[in-house]
């Protein structure tokens, strides 16, 4: 039996949130919120005669992410044309980069399920325009070109990829990095954000680069790990079997979690690449380069590593919190709102992210909820001041995320406050320890686990309020006053 291995490259392809287009003064706009063809001038039309100008602020955004990937930054850059016919350009060809792109030789760091890290090699990030974006009706084809010239920046990693898991840390982290940088909100459902693995697989230990498949119209991180998944699977089941891997361009099927060959490529397209004519060569000043470089904010990383040296959190806690710039913004407000760093972290991992799942809420919303960072700052607050117990500040969790509110407002009208008096407890432990001689008796001779049973009981009997840790003293005190 021949052991295989994936070798997997990712391209991505970013929109840029830039103000305006990337050779026009056209607004980037929602795709959602605009009537089609309203956002269009002659130049993103094409229209003869026109001339484009370079988008400095696209330049610099598509500097923000090579400097971030660890790129180097060529002083000499072009912009090239790719020539090809579709119906949603009409120009006929792309301004894009080719020999002379904006970033080459970077590096994005991924962690990997056993504990370690490994570094994936970025080939090169150039920037280029978007194209129109066409619809199908009743056997019609409609062209919509709001989109059309909108700044892209295309980032392309080595095929230093070996699993679907690899993929998808390695989509997850280039994702937030774009998020933290605020130059694209990582919404891969509105396409503002697509990724492409190119697959192949080979035995282990060989070198040789088999044929590769190409997947597209992945509309979230899951389904590039799950198509990324079959897809491998495929291609292994094919060597197996004696056949070969045909060159292709694959769609996910995600009703049926199937890969399904779209087009079969017999030769690789010739774009006829050469230097745009109406561009001027884009020769980018040193001291602005550096200028950018001192000016990107905090990344993933820098920020997992900070918390885990600042609030002694776990790394896999650290890692969580980071992952999505909405998430680690959320986080930081509770702690900027007065709540313990260790204990928002806990229940915002735990109880809030387990709302948002029962609820389907993707974690990049979490800005949204109505359990505001200040409220669960508030609630670690009241239980670390032992006025309300874990239990109750679980259930408030759920209440605050239904509805919002002030935690010491529904601590206060509910009733909730935690029952510390040591002689309620222990009128109640032994009511309970009456009311159950058996698992008393049971408990004595040698069942220790009964005594999470009567623990259960007695923390029904104070309505789930009391201190835990009083509980457990009354409790085993008592427990010991009967075995004589
Ligand atoms: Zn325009």
């Amino acid at each position: 039996m021949v052991a295989y291995e994936p070798v997997i490259g990712l391209e991505v392809h970013a929109e840029l949130l830039t103000e305006s287009k990337m050779f026009c003064t056209c607004a980037v706009v929602d795709s959602t919120s605009a009537e089609p063809n309203t956002v269009v001038c002659p130049v993103c039309l094409a229209m003869p005669g026109v001339l484009p100008v370079i988008n400095r602020k696209a330049v610099e955004f598509g500097l923000m992410v090579g400097l971030a990937l660890n790129c180097e930054i060529p002083a000499f850059n072009q912009f090239a044309r790719k020539s090809y016919f579709y119906p949603d350009l009409p120009k006929g060809y792309q301004i894009s980069q080719y020999e002379y792109p904006l970033a080459i030789n970077g590096w994005l760091e991924i962690d990997l399920p056993d504990g370690s890290t490994k570094r994936i090699g970025i080939r090169r990030a150039h920037l280029e325009e978007d194209t129109g974006k066409l619809t199908h009706v009743d056997g019609h084809s409609l062209v919509d070109l709001n989109r059309a010239g909108v700044p892209l920046l295309e980032i392309v990693s080595e095929a230093d990829i070996r699993s679907a898991e690899e993929a998808e840390a390695y989509a997850r982290k280039l994702r937030a990095i774009l998020q933290y940088l605020g130059v694209n909100s990582g919404d891969m459902s509105k396409g503002v954000l697509r990724m492409e693995p190119n697959i192949s697989v080979r035995p282990v230990g060989s070198d040789d680069l088999r044929t590769r498949t190409e997947i597209k119209n992945l509309n979230s991180i899951r389904s590039l790990a799950r198509a990324s998944a079959y897809e491998i699977e495929r291609q292994i089941a094919l060597y197996e079997a004696g056949e070969s891997v045909q060159q292709a361009t694959m769609g996910w099927d995600e009703a049926r979690q199937v890969t399904v060959t779209q087009r079969v490529k017999e030769s690789s397209e010739d774009y006829r690449y050469f230097p745009e004519p109406d561009l001027p060569v884009l020769e980018l000043d040193r001291a602005w380069i550096e200028a950018v470089r001192a000016g990107l904010p905090e990344l993933p990383d820098a920020k997992r590593d900070r918390l885990m040296a600042e609030h002694g959190l776990s790394r896999y806690d650290a890692s969580v919190l980071v992952a999505q710039r909405a998430v680690a913004d959320y986080y930081e407000q509770a702690l900027a709102a007065g709540g313990d760093p260790k204990q928002v972290a806990n229940y915002l991992i735990g109880d809030v992210f387990r709302q948002m799942n029962l609820e389907g809420r993707e974690r990049d919303d979490i800005g949204a909820i109505l359990l505001t960072p200040q409220a669960l700052a508030e609630l670690v607050t009241l239980v670390r001041q032992g006025a309300i117990n874990h239990g109750v500040a679980k259930q408030l969790i759920e209440t605050l995320y239904a509805e919002g509110g002030s935690p010491a407002r529904l601590v206060e009208q509910r009733g909730l406050a935690q029952v510390s008096d040591e002689s309620v407890i222990g009128e109640a432990v032994a009511t309970v320890l009456d009311e159950h001689p058996d698992e008393v008796a049971r408990y004595l001779a040698g069942e220790e686990k009964l005594i999470k049973f009567l623990m259960g009981m007695v923390m029904r009997a104070l309505k789930g309020k009391g201190d835990a840790q009083v509980v457990q003293r009354q409790l085993a005190a008592q427990l010991e006053a009967r075995r004589k």
